[in-house]
């Protein structure tokens, strides 16, 4: 797969009381990821607005299937590819690994299962959640650990209206550069991690073309565990350009000369990556990783594009405000930080309540 000037989109939703929320995500949330990012920008600069938009895009989506009334939620493993820049978006417990053919194994998605994020578990707790186990009567506790009302077992997902607003729909955001040499992208749902380590996924299927290797996980996950859980598996090769399609084995050498036509020669001013622009990436390099469930940390202006926001457009669902309209994304997040009311960027006041609902500040479902 060669990519140039265009993206590629992989999206895997792994849904939960019913498909509502899974269908209604696939059917809007890259057009609201894509509202929330300018349209004057060049290709460094579109990668570098990326994880904000994605928060963004991410909010409204939950916030519009809120509106909707249906109860079904979703996990959302969302990876854009644009050049050699994979940035991966998540919520839930599906699992997005990046296996570098030059070596090494990348993560590129957290997981938001309450059983293994004590980090989230306390941040539920203190927004006013509960948190146990299905008791199964004498005492006897059974099953994960579950967020109560509700039991839903994740910390992050896209839905879940009846759960409470404290599930929020803000998604850890990795963004990595591959090396020229490329690799293995393999997402997959909690069937088959239950099952099977990140190593032993790779292990059983070196080798194989992408297809067989998915269907190759997946067996080998139902041998493990048989079929409990939903068991979805996608495998992507990213090959050097000029190489036949052959993906196995991977190449184990970057093909340095070919591949300078793949990168742009435009400098940007505002562009703070500027010196990593014209790096030929022999290794993998890390660009980006975010996993606050804040808005006003994960909004912020520090982060290179930042002119992103417009002035008088909510910084989540993209509506035109009157001047004065707006409020500080930062209003009301720490009494230690002083606050100005022009510090934006800035929601409407229907983002902000829902902004007060996932941090526990107001009772959620009130719009
Ligand atoms: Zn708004």
């Amino acid at each position: 797969m060669v990519l140039l000037n265009f993206f590629s989109l992989l999206q895997l939703f792994d849904g939960h009381n019913g498909s509502a929320a899974a269908i209604y995500t696939k059917e809007n949330l890259l057009n609201n990821v894509l509202n929330a990012i300018p349209t004057d920008l060049n290709t460094d600069e579109w990668v570098a607005a990326l994880p904000r938009a994605l928060v963004s895009g991410f909010v409204k989506t939950d916030k519009d299937f809120h509106k909707i009334g249906k109860k079904s939620g979703t996990t959302v493993t969302f990876v854009i590819i644009e050049g050699w820049v994979i940035t991966v978006a998540s919520v839930g417990d599906s699992l997005c690994i990046f296996d570098s053919a030059n070596g090494g194994m990348y993560y590129l998605s957290a997981d938001h299962r309450l059983d293994s994020n004590e980090e989230e578990r306390e941040r539920i707790t203190t927004s006013g959640g509960d948190i146990g186990r299905l008791n199964a009567g004498c005492g006897t506790e059974i099953g994960p650990l579950r967020c109560w009302p509700g039991g839903l077992c994740l910390s992050r997902s896209i839905g879940d209206r009846d759960v409470g607003e404290f599930i929020v729909p803000v998604p850890y955001i990795k963004q990595i550069k591959m090396s020229t040499a490329g690799g293995r992208l393999i997402i997959s749902s909690d069937g088959v991690w239950d099952a099977l380590s990140a190593e032993a996924a790779l292990d059983c299927c070196r080798g194989m073309p992408p297809e067989a290797a998915a269907a190759q996980i997946v067996k080998e996950a139902l041998q493990a565990n048989g079929l409990r859980d939903d068991t979805t598996c996608i495998v992507i090769d990213i090959l050097p350009q000029e190489k036949p399609a052959a993906p196995s084995p991977p190449p184990k050498k970057p093909v340095k000369h070919l591949l300078m036509s793949l990168f742009r020669k435009k400098p940007s001013e505002s562009f703070s990556y500027k010196d990593k622009e014209y790096m030929e990436p022999d290794v993998v390099e890390e660009l980006f990783e975010e996993g606050s469930a804040l808005l006003s940390e994960r909004l912020n202006t520090k982060y290179p594009v930042c002119n992103m926001f417009k002035l008088f457009m909510c910084a989540v669902c993209q509506i035109e405000m009157k001047p004065g309209e707006g409020i500080s994304v930062h209003a009301g997040t720490s009494s230690l930080v002083k606050v100005c009311p022009w510090d934006g960027p800035f929601l409407c006041s229907s983002c902000q309540e829902k902004k007060e609902a996932m941090e526990g500040k107001r009772p959620s479902g009130n719009d």
